[in-house]
């Protein structure tokens, strides 16, 4: 008989297998109740063909055709985009801890990079090599939040420059923006070993210069990158699969999440929901979905 698993060990797996539902592999343990569900969201639409622009990664990164809907159009060209009401999500009871944190008066992201410093907080500090703080326009109107640096951030010092970087620098690309229009950064500032999730302690200790990054820059948007992110801005325990692609609010602003670059390089499929969610973004940004264009 096998032998009965240890309570925090069954902790661990029940959180383990919850991301893996959350990133969409809902397959991964046939008992679990959310299966069908999970797996079923990623078809909605048999995806059309778009293809980002590195041809190397053209392959894997083909992103449906920008399936412009006449009302998405209209919104996109609008001087005054139609704003998608913002749903509020249920998660906990009274005020986030971020929604209950004050804006700082005079705030930077000098300041805050300043006050990072050669941040010794978490253990994520002995293994990394560089800090990864973030990088691009400090008035963006449009920021992506990933989950934490992988090996090639952590040897540059910068965000999302690795494979799932380039898919992201794609998706920037097929919106109609470069990455210097946006900002991006992520929940933690360094390296987890091996890649693994971040742990909670290490989310918490970092997550303050996230929210300072955030109120500093004051973005129309919010794109969180998988669960993680998502996880982290709306203090929630819901799988990402049940509020992907829907509007929703951060310290006041539009936050929208969907699915990890990484996730989408071991799933192209789902390219064509987080075509689908961009476009939104789009919407709300003035940006136009030009008919025809297939992405370049
Ligand atoms: N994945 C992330 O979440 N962030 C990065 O910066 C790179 C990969």
């Amino acid at each position: 008989m096998a032998e009965p698993i240890s309570e925090g060990l069954q902790k661990k797996l029940s959180s383990r297998l919850g991301f893996y539902e959350d990133l969409g592999i809902g397959l991964f343990y046939r008992d679990r109740g959310s299966v069908a569900a999970s797996d079923s969201e990623h078809h909605l639409e048999p995806p059309a063909i778009a293809h980002f622009s590195t041809p190397e990664l053209q392959k894997e990164a083909t992103l449906p055709k920008p399936a412009v809907k006449p009302a998405l159009q209209k919104a996109a060209s609008a001087v005054a985009p139609v704003i998608p009401k913002i749903a509020s999500l249920p998660v906990v009871a009274g005020p986030s801890l971020f929604e209950a944190v004050d804006k700082i008066v005079g705030d930077s992201l000098l300041k805050v990079r300043e006050d990072l410093g050669e941040c010794t907080r978490c253990k994520l500090h002995s293994t990394r090599h560089k800090i990864v703080f973030g990088d691009g326009n400090p008035k963006a109107e449009l920021i992506f939040v990933g989950e934490g640096p992988g090996a090639d951030e952590d040897a540059q010092g910068l965000p999302f420059v690795g494979r799932a970087g380039k898919l992201l620098t794609q998706m920037i690309e097929a919106m109609g923006l470069q990455r210097k229009d946006v900002y991006i950064c992520n929940v933690v500032k360094c390296r987890p070993p091996e890649n693994r999730q971040p742990e909670e302690d290490e989310v918490s200790t970092c997550s303050p210069f996230l929210l300072r990054q955030i109120d500093v820059i004051a973005p129309k948007v919010i794109v969180c990158l998988g669960a993680v992110a998502a996880k982290t801005l709306l203090q929630t325990n819901r799988g990402i699969s049940q509020f992907r692609g829907e509007w929703l609010e951060f310290r006041g602003r539009k936050l929208l999440a969907t699915y990890h670059p990484a996730y989408l390089l071991r799933n192209p499929p789902a390219k064509s929901e987080v075509w689908k969610d961009l476009q939104k973004v789009m919407a709300v940004l003035g940006l136009e979905v030009k008919k025809g264009k297939s992405s370049p």
